[in-house]
C-alpha cells in the first residue's frame, strides 16, 4: 500500500459532484430522471463567445501563454470590475484561474500556514473546508441561523475569532442558501474582520443571479480597510453559462496575486489559451443573454418556492439569489421507507433518487443537518413534476 499524505487524508469528495453522478448513471440506465443536484446553469453558453474560441483557434492560439492570464483578458476582467462592482484594480492585482475555485485554492495556498483556522459559516459551499485542509489549513465552521436566513451574525463572527484565525470566507449570493447579505450588513461583518487582520475571500460567483429589487454589493467597495484585506473571487461559469470552460479570477493586493501567479507557474503555467478571448468576449460582449437567464432563473425561483412550500411540513424562506432553494426537512427524517429507515438527510436523497427519480442534495454535506439541497436550473416542466414526484414519495414514508 502506497502511504498518502496527512494533509489528504480527510479529504472529502464533493458531494454535490457525487449526486449529480448518480443521477447522470441512472438516466443512462434508461430511466428519466429529475435533476435538482445539478451546481450549473442548464443555458448553452452564448454564441458570440463561442464564437470567440473557434476564432482564437482559427488564428492557430494554440501555444503557452502568459502565467496569470493573457493582457487582453485581464484588461476585460478590470473593465468588468469597475463597470459591474465600482472596484479599481490594476492589472498587477488580477489574476485568472482554472476557474473561481482554482481562484479560492491558491489564495488558500499562499495565506496559510499549518494550523491556520479559516473562518466558515455553515450552510457552506462543500468544497470550502476541503480547500482549506488541502492547504493545511483548520476549517472553522460557524453555523448559522436558519431564521436569519443562514446570514453570519457580527456576534456569530467575533465569537468564533481565535489566536489562530486567519481568514474568513463569504460567499453571498449563497451556495447552498440562496440567501444574500444586504450591504448594512456585510459592512458590519467587514468592520470585525478588518479590526482582527483577517482576510476575506469574498466569493461572488452567483453575483449576477439576483432576483426582485435586491442589489448586489462587493466587499471590497466597503471601505479602503475592506478592500486592502480583500480576495475578490468571481469568474464566467454562472453569469455567462460557462462551467465547463474553467475561467475564474482573483482580484486583491499585490503581494497576494503575485505569489499566486508564482504558485500557477509552476502549477498548470496558465489557463488554457484559447478560451480566454472568449471570456473577455463574455465581460466586454452584449449582456442580453445573462438578462434573459436571469429572468427566467427568477421565474423558476418562485414557482419552485411556491411549489415546495405547498408540500405539509416544508419550510424553506424565498432565496435572494443563486440558483437553489434549502428546505428543512427534518420532519421526515426518522420515518420508514419501504427500503429502510430514512434518518439523515442523505438518507432522504438517496431514498427520493431510488424512489421517485428525482436528484437533490443533503445538507449535512453543505454543514446542515436536516435540510435538502435543490437546484432550480433545470425546465419548469422538471420543477413542477419533479417537485410533485418528491410530496408522493415524502407522502410514502411513515
Ligand atoms: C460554482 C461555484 C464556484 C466556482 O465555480 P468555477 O466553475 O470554478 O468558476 C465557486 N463558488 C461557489 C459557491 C460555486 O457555487
Amino acid at each position: 500500500m502506497i502511504q498518502l499524505s496527512k494533509r489528504v487524508q480527510g479529504v472529502q469528495p464533493s458531494a454535490t459532484l457525487g449526486m449529480a453522478a448518480k443521477a447522470k448513471a441512472l438516466a443512462a440506465a434508461g430511466h428519466r430522471v429529475i435533476s435538482f443536484a445539478t451546481g450549473e446553469p442548464d443555458f448553452d453558453t452564448p454564441l458570440h463567445i463561442k464564437e470567440a474560441a473557434k476564432k482564437a483557434l482559427d488564428r492557430g492560439m494554440t501555444k503557452y501563454v502568459q502565467v496569470g492570464g493573457i493582457p487582453e483578458l485581464i484588461a476585460a476582467v478590470q473593465t468588468k470590475l469597475k463597470r459591474d462592482n465600482h472596484l479599481d484594480y490594476t492589472k498587477e492585482e488580477i489574476i485568472i484561474t482554472c476557474g473561481a475555485k482554482d481562484a479560492i485554492f491558491t489564495t488558500l495556498l499562499v495565506l496559510l500556514n499549518e494550523g491556520d483556522e479559516v473562518i466558515i459559516p455553515a450552510p457552506y459551499w462543500v468544497s470550502f473546508p476541503e480547500q482549506v485542509k488541502i492547504a493545511g489549513g483548520a476549517p472553522k465552521i460557524v453555523t448559522t441561523d436558519a431564521t436569519r436566513k443562514f446570514r453570519l451574525t457580527p456576534k456569530q463572527l467575533e465569537a468564533s475569532i481565535t489566536p489562530k484565525s486567519r481568514v474568513v470566507i463569504l460567499n453571498s449570493p449563497c451556495n447552498p442558501t440562496g440567501s444574500a447579505y444586504p450591504r448594512d450588513e456585510l459592512a458590519a461583518l467587514v468592520d470585525i474582520a478588518v479590526n482582527h487582520n483577517l482576510v476575506i475571500i469574498s466569493d461572488e460567483i452567483y453575483e449576477k443571479l439576483i432576483y426582485g429589487n435586491f442589489t448586489h454589493t462587493s466587499v471590497a467597495t466597503l471601505s479602503d480597510k475592506a478592500r486592502a484585506s480583500t480576495i475578490t473571487v468571481n469568474g464566467v461559469s454562472k453569469t455567462y453559462a460557462m462551467t465547463g470552460w474553467r475561467m475564474g479570477f482573483a482580484a486583491g493586493p499585490k503581494e497576494v496575486i503575485d505569489k499566486m501567479k508564482t504558485v500557477q507557474g509552476q502549477q498548470i503555467s496558465s489557463i488554457t489559451s484559447f478560451i480566454q478571448p472568449a471570456c473577455a468576449e463574455a465581460f466586454l460582449g452584449p449582456q442580453d443573454d445573462v438578462k434573459k437567464m436571469v429572468k427566467e432563473f427568477a421565474t423558476r425561483r418562485d414557482l419552485m418556492h411556491e411549489q415546495l412550500t405547498a408540500i405539509p411540513k416544508i419550510t424553506a424562506h424565498l432565496p435572494e439569489g443563486a440558483f437553489f432553494h434549502f428546505p428543512n426537512v427534518q420532519y421526515y427524517l426518522g420515518k420508514r421507507s419501504p427500503n429502510g429507515p430514512v434518518t439523515t438527510d442523505a438518507d432522504l436523497a438517496e431514498y427520493l433518487l431510488e424512489q421517485a427519480h428525482v436528484a437533490v442534495v443533503g445538507g449535512s454535506a453543505s454543514g446542515a443537518p436536516g435540510y435538502i439541497r435543490l437546484s432550480y436550473a433545470t425546465s419548469r416542466e422538471d420543477i413542477e413534476e419533479g417537485i410533485k414526484k418528491i410530496k408522493d414519495a415524502l407522502e410514502k414514508l411513515t
